[in-house]
């Protein structure tokens, strides 16, 4: 079995997953510029998948610090990864992405999906439904890298 086949039947049948909504240019950052901390205002003890959502909002101000070329989709599921972790009391040297005064919740083995798969977005940590899953395991790229399911 291809590791994208392992985590399609990770995605759509077999482990717990939650998706999370991020404003724009933020849920691009995670699917396209290695951006590996999100930061929250709250902490959360979820590990595991995670479907990066972009929201309908935009922060533009980041916005004009992201490269010109940047898609920024809204409301679509962009990437899968994997909450490895999360803490807090941190100054913000842990990642570059990473903010003063937030909690950061430390993101793994992004996965950019080949297509945004559309779909409206929920608060906080949300569970997808089984049909919006096998979207997203359809819109897998053909290789996924081995370090997602070595993790
Ligand atoms: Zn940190």
């Amino acid at each position: 079995m291809s590791l994208t086949a392992i985590l399609a039947q990770s995605i759509t049948e077999a482990e717990p997953l939650r998706a999370l909504t991020l404003w724009q240019p933020w849920a691009s950052a995670v699917a396209q510029l290695g951006k590996n901390i999100e930061n929250r205002g709250w902490l959360t003890k979820y590990r595991g998948l995670v479907l990066i959502h972009a929201g309908a909002s935009i922060d533009r101000r980041a916005v004009q610090q992201m490269p010109r070329d940047l898609e920024m989709p809204a409301k679509a599921v962009l990437a899968v990864a994997r909450i490895s972790d999360a803490h807090s009391d941190c100054d913000g040297r842990c990642s570059r992405w990473a903010m003063p005064g937030f909690h950061h919740w430390e993101l793994a083995d992004v996965v950019p999906l080949t297509e945004p798969v559309t779909v409206p977005g929920a608060q906080r940590l949300w569970t997808p439904k089984e049909a919006l899953r096998r979207r997203v395991a359809d819109a897998l790229p053909a290789n996924t890298s081995a370090s997602f399911v070595a993790a």
